[in-house]
């Protein structure tokens, strides 16, 4: 099977496709066809692709429940937060249509030159690794804004989502790019040296665990490429006493449970003062009674199987870990294969493997505190650097702590999520470098100056 990818329903273990790995020769040709389309497609009318981008989110809205359908059957997603997740894409389409030629515009920046200006010119071909658990979202979020700046793309995708990588190609071509502008690699990760060191290839885009991002930037380093890392996040959700929880419970549930738990944004650590403590673990509780587990492909599933069992052995130990050091249950912690059970843990500490390491799961530990000095130190306390979420009702106060935050995103009274129009990036062991707004259209580009006398 070294030279096959088999694709697997996480929810029933059966196969779905097998596929054929790229030789190296394939590799080569999909280089080169890189390379030729972006000498034409750099010189192409920024209002052209832009253009593009409009029957792209048509192309996406038309095909959504075949794309959504794709997708939770290959990573187990419940069939409506695939939709959402579509209708993310399409919302991306719409944002960089009405906005790449502002944010690519030259800017005219007065000297004692006749003219000078910064061009915002592309670089070449782009390589993005990707994970599995958007698998769309993902893909374009780099794709979109990498591709209008002028760039070309390749993807190599996480295996288990090859239907979906297969399919984004597609949608590309069908919405009328050229040849070459988007081509998946269908690779083992061990092939990425070599289509980094290609000299075409101009720098690489990953987002995926720490491990990857750490082999990621190593092999760039080597190549003197430049690399964005998108990577782990173990996001502290600080809940005060004077939060509403009536108006935000569904909100810091949702923050955890979204995915199955398998987001780098989701809330991962819920550091509660002690006033409301009580009352948060009550509400928690009923909130994941609430849950509806099932097939994901069904409409009413609300959560549903991990993407695949290891990520449910995983969980299980730091499960294990944190009660053996005097965590109590107050709901889950019962497993089945790739099911790993809605789980809420009080009593957690800072020596535990749920404090000191990202949970890609269902797992809500909670973290009681006397006060916000607390609540932030024990936030900041953290190798990662995604984002954190603080709800209270004192707004001026929580306001103040901007500077104290080392993350790429604080949120107050919100979930941390991703926004096109709002830059997207970690701080820390959660990487660095922005996707998303004008900051991620400006991620791959060569900012020229130019002078004129
Ligand atoms: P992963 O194991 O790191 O895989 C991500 C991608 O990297 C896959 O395409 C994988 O290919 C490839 N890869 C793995 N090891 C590699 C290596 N040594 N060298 C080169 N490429 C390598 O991560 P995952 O399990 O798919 O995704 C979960 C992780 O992604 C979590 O840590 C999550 O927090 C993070 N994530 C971060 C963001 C963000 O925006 N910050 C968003 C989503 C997810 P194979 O599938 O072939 O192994």
């Amino acid at each position: 099977m070294k030279n096959k990818i088999q694709t697997t329903n996480p929810y029933n273990n059966k196969v779905l496709e097998e596929y054929n790995l790229h030789s190296e020769k394939e590799v080569a040709n999909c280089l080169e066809i890189a390379t030729n389309c972006f000498n034409t497609w750099k010189h192409t009318a920024i209002s052209k692709r832009t253009l593009l981008l409009n029957t792209l989110g048509d192309i996406l809205n038309e095909n959504k429940e075949k794309y959504s359908r794709l997708m939770t059957l290959e990573m187990g997603k419940p069939i409506t937060q695939s939709r959402a997740e579509i209708e993310k894409c399409i919302s991306l389409c719409d944002f960089y249509e009405a906005n790449a030629e502002e944010f690519l515009a030259d800017e005219m920046i007065e000297t004692e030159a006749e003219e000078s200006f910064i061009s915002y010119d592309p670089l070449g071909t782009i390589l993005a690794v990707m994970p599995w658990n958007y698998p769309f979202w993902q893909v374009l979020r780099f794709a979109i804004p990498t591709i209008t700046a002028g760039n070309t793309a390749l993807l190599k995708h996480a295996s288990n989502v090859t239907g979906c990588a297969i399919a984004i190609q597609e949608l590309f071509e069908k919405a009328g790019y050229p040849k070459g502008c988007f081509q998946t690699l269908l690779v083992n990760h061990e092939t990425i040296e070599s289509v980094i060191a290609h000299e075409s290839v101009k720098a690489v885009s990953l987002t995926g665990s720490e491990k990857a991002g750490k082999s990621i930037a190593q092999t760039a380093g080597k190549y003197l490429k430049k690399c964005v890392l998108e990577l782990g996040g173990n996001n502290a959700c600080i809940i005060l006493d004077d939060a509403d929880l009536d108006k935000y419970m569904d909100t810091i549930v949702n923050a955890r449970m979204q995915n199955t738990g398998q987001s780098c944004i989701a809330a991962k650590r819920f550091i509660v003062t002690e006033g409301i403590h009580n009352d948060f673990v009550k509400r928690f509780k009923s909130k994941i009674e609430a849950l509806h587990y099932d097939n994901p492909i069904n409409e009413a599933t609300t959560i549903a199987t991990l993407a695949r069992e290891d990520l449910a052995d995983d969980l299980q130990r730091q499960v294990d870990d944190a009660i053996s050091k005097g965590a109590e249950v107050i709901i889950g912690n019962t497993r089945n294969k790739s099911y790993f059970e809605a789980t809420l843990l009080t009593n957690a500490n800072q020596e535990m493997a749920v404090f000191k390491e990202e949970t890609f799961g269902p797992v809500a530990p909670i973290f009681k505190v006397r006060n916000l000095d607390e609540a932030l130190e024990l936030a900041g306390n953290s190798k990662f650097g995604l984002g954190t979420m603080l709800f209270s009702e004192d707004i001026e106060t929580a306001s103040k702590k901007v500077i104290d935050i080392n993350d790429g995103a604080f949120f107050i009274n919100e979930l941390v999520k991703s926004d096109p129009r709002l830059p997207f990036g970690g701080t820390k062991t959660s990487g660095y470098g922005r996707e998303l707004s004008q900051e991620g259209i400006r991620e791959f580009i060569n900012t020229k100056t130019v002078y004129i006398n």
